[in-house]
């Protein structure tokens, strides 16, 4: 039983700890070439033609994995149009159907996982054990939602006067748009679809620029497992499909995962309509995270869960840890051990198990962070060189040592950590300095002291709030994520009340 008595299976995983296993996976990722060459703009369950354009390996630009056609204004306007007549049948269906329907895709999903390591792999550079982690979660998130909505989506009887009946439904809003991230384009893309669609919403789902395939399998793979065409559309595209997309009236709520500046300007567009209906807006999205370490900390797991937070993934959660914040007597010993740790990292290819760290995103993403770097290199205290890497937009994992928290004022997306350090005495206030960023999304802390977490827990204004282990890795219905602050509106993912933010509440009195 889960959270609140929900009941569900847990997905099935893959041991990676077995070298066999891994090794077979390996030798299977690098032979296969994926299936899903094309996304197009899926409406009313057929693909729209148009111009393509070159879907490429962020390990290697001139692997072209596929070809994407964004679509047109037109086609956003017939999407939102077709939608909008499907979603009240499928609104006025029995929960149960559409639960079941999210459990199919569960099931297609585990039997087809190695079809989706290999996009995750080719298409979004992710490492192999990212890549396994990242199917599983999406198992997950369909058989979580499926199941909190069978508990949630019920009629509720509510006291009254003798002779009233009073009841509250829970339904569908009518049209979802679902905007969401390159960093997990299988998993919050589906996060964020299937929760939309098992509450009775009917969904236009933009996957980011650089991972459509990926997306466009993941929605056939929910068309075979029953959800109808017009009920699920796909819209490939850039930030002006999207813009497109949130501006119009008929779209009665929007889920977005991406950049704090994204989310508010779709909650303007939201709002500056004045004849519109108040959409809800399900933003997630950045966050400056902190991990604070005391004297008391073990620091072979420090090491470990810094290496982890930091750097896995090329830095590219938004969860990850950007501000390491070491108690002043064991900074030097603590980055000594890191440093060491730091050098036996290997940049490369995703798709071999022998890689810890893969590329960033693309070009841009690349450019963006080297910049960074570049620009603070007087305080780079470590990095790890390029040259082993293929050519590639990969950027070494990087220490940089800052004098203050203050110093750190937005997110790099990508492998780059900030050190500072701290005085005994200090932890209330160095909470409080790090709360003063604004984003509250992951915090870290490390420390034995009982005191220590009390102080922490009380005063961290995160989300997520992870003691002695690493801050990345939040596992559906365990630990729902999502932050507060300009890390996002809530409710959480992954967590027993994110549907609710799904649907509209209407009570009904009749008097007998
Ligand atoms: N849920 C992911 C984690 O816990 C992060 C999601 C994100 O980067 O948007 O690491």
């Amino acid at each position: 039983a889960d959270l609140f008595g929900a009941e569900r299976l847990n997905s099935e995983g893959t041991d990676l700890s077995d070298r066999e296993v891994l090794r077979a996976l390996e030798a299977r990722v690098v032979a296969t070439a994926p299936e899903d060459r094309r996304a197009g703009p899926l409406i009313g369950g057929q693909e729209a033609a148009g111009a393509a354009t070159p879907v490429v390996n962020p390990a290697n630009p001139d692997d072209v994995v596929g070809e994407v056609v964004d679509a047109t204004p037109d086609q956003v306007r017939v999407a939102i149009e077709r939608a909008s007549r499907a979603a009240p049948a499928w609104a006025a269906l029995p929960v149960e159907e559409r639960a079941a329907c999210l459990e199919r895709a569960a099931d297609l999903l585990e039997k087809e996982k190695e079809a989706f390591f290999a996009l995750a792999v080719r298409e979004a550079g992710k490492c192999l054990p990212d890549t396994v982690a990242e199917v599983r979660e999406a198992v997950d998130f369909c058989r979580y939602y499926a199941a909190q909505a069978r508990r949630l989506l019920v009629t509720h009887v509510l006291p009254g006067p003798t002779g009233e009946c009073n009841e509250m439904r829970l339904s569908g809003r009518g049209v979802f748009a679902c905007i969401s991230p390159w960093n997990f384009p299988l998993a919050i893309f589906l996060g964020q679809v299937t929760a939309a669609l098992v509450a009775g919403n009917a969904v236009i789902a933009k996957p980011a620029p650089q991972t459509p395939l990926i997306a466009a399998r993941a929605v056939r793979l929910l068309h075979r497992a029953g959800v109808p065409g017009d009920v699920l559309q796909l819209l490939p595209g850039g930030a002006d499909v999207g813009a497109a997309l949130v501006a119009d009236r008929r779209v009665s709520g929007v889920a977005f995962t991406g950049s704090t500046g994204a989310a508010k300007r779709i909650a303007r567009s939201i709002l500056d309509d004045d004849l519109r209906p108040i959409a809800p807006l399900v933003a997630e999205t950045g966050g400056i995270n902190a991990m604070i370490v005391d004297s008391t900390a073990l620091p072979e797991q420090v090491v470990a869960d810094v290496i982890d937070s930091a750097f896995r993934s090329a830095g590219q959660r938004c969860s990850a840890l950007r501000l390491l914040c070491l108690q002043e007597d064991v900074a030097d010993g603590i980055l000594e051990m890191l440093q060491g740790a730091m050098a036996e990292l290997k940049l490369g290819d995703p798709a071999l198990a022998s890689t810890d760290v893969g590329p960033l995103i693309d070009e841009a993403a690349r450019g963006r962070v080297q910049g960074y770097i570049d620009a603070n290199a007087a305080r780079v205290i470590a990095s790890l060189p390029t040259d082993d890497a293929p050519g590639g937009h990969f950027v070494g994992p990087t220490i940089i040592r800052l004098d203050t928290p203050e110093e750190l004022t937005t997110e790099v997306f990508g492998p780059v950590l900030h050190v500072v350090t701290w005085k005994a005495g200090e932890l209330e206030a160095l909470v409080d300095r790090i709360n003063a960023n604004g984003y509250g999304l992951t915090m870290g802390l490390h420390s034995r002291l009982a005191s220590a977490m009390d102080i922490v827990r009380a005063r961290a204004k995160v989300g997520n709030l992870y003691v002695n282990r690493s801050t990345i890795g939040a596992v559906v219905g365990v630990q729902p994520f999502g932050g507060e602050g300009l890390s996002g509106t809530g409710f959480k993912a992954g967590g027993p009340h994110y549907l609710l933010r799904f649907v509209t509440e209407r009570a009904i009195s009749i008097d007998t």
